[in-house]
């Protein structure tokens, strides 16, 4: 064996005996670049999914509601900065349609997602909206937010009104490098206290980061898992940064546009689910979307990797084109037929069930709560 192999087992020997893994151990798995090392990697996490989770994946299908947005982060899509998104807001006709279409399909789960917005009308908005769900749907779907930062208040409103988790991605947990991916008036600190306001509130709290971001180095990576644990997160949705050439951090990125950069940005994104499959073990890990925007199978071996959770989109077809955060997100021209019909086959192909009308709770919420 050579040098790293003989550290990958050092490491996973360590994950057996439930020693806590250190930074240097974190970027040493995330390092890993031969072929056989990494499927090690992954089929450690997988046992360790299997162990901890099980092999049951859970669906929430994600409705993406609206992309106005009144933020500008450098990356995405959609800030508010960008003049040719096209800008679009779901109706509550529309949305309760969707929710109540997940429900009758036993998906057990959605995500109401949408663009940053404060202003009392949205807040009453998606409190009504939630309100009418909990009604269509006899309060037996869970429903989990993406909405962005928003005061303790609304989040206590909309947690009463029928939420129970809330996915707010950190983006990066190093403050420098959460400066350069955001205008002066965004703040790190404000986003951090979201998260502890979201935990108040009752949530089930989940984070994440963008995966390869310009500036990003792998220990970033391996603190970023640090963070995870440190501070108690239940779910985890984090996926590889993908370029939206209308936004001010095109022009840093390397671009994943050609098929070798492809790869590796893929490669990246599922070592940094294993790792956190291994080092966290009991938290809800999401597959994303972005795997999917650069590999075909990108979800699948998302799942393979260590992750339990899938979010179909059921959003509908005529909005999907205009919510894009990033550059070629797929499965813009199907609708959401399509993606149960082809998710139920994908998922079956690598010998998993699917969790159908369970909302599939991260257990280590139940872990935490218990003590
Ligand atoms: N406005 C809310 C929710 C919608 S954005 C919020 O920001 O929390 C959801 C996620 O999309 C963000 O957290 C970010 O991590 C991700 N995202 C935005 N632009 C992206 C890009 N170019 N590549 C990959 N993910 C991106
Ligand atoms: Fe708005 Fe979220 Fe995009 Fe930032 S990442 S611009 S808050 S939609």
């Amino acid at each position: 064996m050579n040098e790293v192999a003989i550290a990958l087992s050092t490491i996973l020997e360590k994950v057996e005996r439930q020693e806590e893994l250190q930074r240097d151990d974190l970027s040493t798995l995330l390092s890993l670049n031969e072929k056989t090392d990494i499927e090690n990697l992954y089929q450690a996490a997988y046992a360790m999914k299997d162990r901890t989770v099980g092999t049951t994946v859970y669906f929430r299908g994600i409705i993406e509601l609206s992309n106005v947005c009144e933020k500008d982060c450098y990356y995405c899509g959609i800030r508010k900065s960008n003049v040719h998104a096209t800008r679009f807001q779901m109706t509550e006709e529309e949305i309760v349609h969707a929710a109540v279409w997940s429900y009758e399909q036993n998906y057990g789960s959605i995500v109401l997602q949408s663009g940053e917005r404060r202003d009392p009308h949205f807040v009453d908005f998606i409190e009504g909206i939630l309100t009418t769900i909990r009604e269509r749907c006899d309060g037996e779907l869970g429903i989990t937010l993406s909405l962005g930062e928003q005061s303790y208040d609304t989040y206590k409103r909309w947690f009463d009104a029928g939420a129970h988790r809330y996915l707010l991605r950190i983006e990066t947990s190093n403050p420098g490098l959460y400066k350069r991916l955001h205008p002066s008036d965004h703040s790190f600190e404000v986003r951090l206290e979201c998260l502890d306001l979201l935990r108040k509130a009752g949530y089930q709290v989940g984070t994440g980061v963008m995966i390869g971001l310009p500036f990003q180095t792998i220990e970033q990576l391996a603190d970023d898992i640090l963070f995870f644990k440190r501070h108690d997160i239940d779910m985890i949705g984090m996926g590889p940064y993908i370029v939206h050439e209308e936004t001010p951090l095109a022009q840093y990125a390397s671009g994943n546009d050609n098929g070798q950069e492809q790869e590796l940005s893929l490669e990246l994104g599922l070592k940094m689910i294993a790792v956190t499959r291994l080092a966290l073990r009991d938290v809800n890990i999401a597959a994303t979307t972005a795997l999917q925007a650069l590999h075909a199978q990108g979800r699948e071996l998302g799942l393979q990797a260590g992750a339990n959770i899938i979010m179909p989109n059921v959003t509908d077809q005529k909005y999907r084109a205009a919510y894009q955060l990033y550059q070629n997100k797929p499965c813009i021209d199907e609708n959401s037929s399509m993606c149960r019909a082809c998710l139920g086959h994908r998922i079956s192909g690598i010998g998993e069930t699917i969790g159908y009308g369970k909302w599939g709770d991260s257990p280590h919420f139940f872990a935490r709560t218990q003590l």
